[in-house]
């Protein structure tokens, strides 16, 4: 007899990635060029890579203290008071985990309670609408405006609360978008949450990548202490993807219960992360500006290209890695396109849908290849255009 397992509803219910499809149009395909990854195509700084092999040397992968090797939550501490300006007790209110995935899912499995309504400004990274439905949450997506460079519309978003409201869940610098909310902005944003009563969920993991301004964290406004959990990483901004590691810190009585459930999935974060971390923060700052103005020129060419094509039109980028350019001229689904694109003219790049139904005729595009892959990748697109992309 063959056992039937039920799986249960709240993981049925999680939607399929729309990066599935694009997959598998590009299944057999040679020679594409890649605008749609967000994992950069660039070797980690030497300074951590000497650090790496220098603890790979000693045979060493033991487990680690569970919530993160003290001397990294120390000097992670230290960074993010200095740096972020964000008060974070090592001992109680830092944890380090396996990317900001983990944290993302540790967070809103802890605090949110079947049925509790969630804040997510849309187009938005898409697996915080999965992690809600995972954790028997409802996803609420307040449009963000193009016209109004994707910052939020405040008196749209109070009408979204109801009594079941819980939270606010944000990227900042944004992934998809490219922009960056302001520290006005999040001042407002700050004082909306307290008049509400909300918790907010800031995901800062392109913290590194904001071009034009000083990056500001909502966290680092006294008040919002208490409501506040900033997620940051290691994937990004050292190019420490595949090391899996991040954090996230909160307020001292929820991150105890954060860590049970941390405890529970993984028991703590391999070493290897942990070690590159570390040296990740003792990285000299030289190198790291290197790489943020060179993506800083990577996106200002995509966008200039992506603009002087007739029809098109894109809110103005300032941080991370990413434009989502606006297609609706054009009267094609974003799948469509995006499908379109890689069968005529070898260029991947993401639905914008792949962000939320609110990302409906857009495209994500990124700079996230070889800048001989990019460059090819914008020359195919300009062509496409030209060939297929009549209004
Ligand atoms: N949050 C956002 C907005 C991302 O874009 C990504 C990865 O692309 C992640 C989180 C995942 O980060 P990590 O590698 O730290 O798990």
């Amino acid at each position: 007899m063959t056992l039937n397992i039920q799986t249960v509803p709240e993981i049925e219910n999680i939607p399929e990635s729309k990066r599935v499809p694009i997959l598998r149009a590009c299944e057999g395909k040679e020679d594409l060029a890649n605008l749609a990854a967000g994992n950069p195509d660039m070797e980690m700084p030497d300074f951590i890579t000497e650090r790496l092999k220098e603890h790979i040397k000693t045979g060493l992968m033991p487990y680690t203290h569970y919530y993160g090797l003290p001397k990294l939550r120390t000097a992670l501490s230290q960074n993010l008071e200095d740096e972020w300006r964000i008060k974070a007790n090592p001992e109680t209110e830092l944890l380090i985990t396996i990317g900001v995935s983990e944290a993302l899912y540790l967070i809103m499995r802890t605090i949110l309670h079947p049925g509790d309504e969630i804040l997510l400004p849309s187009p938005h990274y898409g697996s915080y609408y999965q992690n809600c439905i995972a954790c028997g949450a409802k996803p609420v997506l307040v449009p963000l405006d193009e016209q109004n460079n994707f910052d939020p519309d405040f008196d749209l978003t109070e009408k979204a609360i109801t009594p079941k409201t819980k939270a606010l869940l944000f990227c900042n610098p944004n992934n998809p978008l490219g922009t960056v909310w302001s520290k006005e902005i999040l001042e407002k944003l700050a004082e909306f949450a307290l008049r509400h009563d909300l918790i907010i969920l800031m995901d800062e993991i392109y913290r590194e990548f904001t071009f034009y301004d000083e990056p500001f964290s909502i966290g680092s406004i006294p008040e919002m202490r208490d409501r506040t959990f900033t997620l940051g990483g290691f994937s990004k901004s050292y190019m420490m993807m595949g090391l899996r590691t991040g954090f996230v810190t909160g307020p001292a009585a929820v991150m105890e219960a954060v860590k049970k459930l941390h405890y529970c999935i993984t028991f703590c974060c391999p070493i290897s992360g942990q070690i590159g971390a570390l040296a990740a923060l003792e990285c000299p700052t030289e190198e790291m500006a290197r790489i943020k103005a060179d993506f800083k020129n990577r996106i200002e060419v995509l966008y200039q290209a992506v603009i002087s094509i007739s029809g098109v039109t894109c809110a103005q980028p300032k941080g991370a890695f990413y434009i989502f350019p606006n297609f609706s001229a054009f009267g094609k689904s974003a799948m469509d396109l995006a499908i379109d694109m890689i069968e005529k003219a070898n260029v991947i790049a993401l639905p914008g849908t792949e962000f939320g139904e609110l990302g409906e005729s857009h495209l994500r595009l990124s700079v996230c290849a070889r800048p001989d892959r990019i460059k090819l990748g914008i020359s195919r697109l300009q062509e496409y255009a030209t060939k297929y992309l009549k209004n």
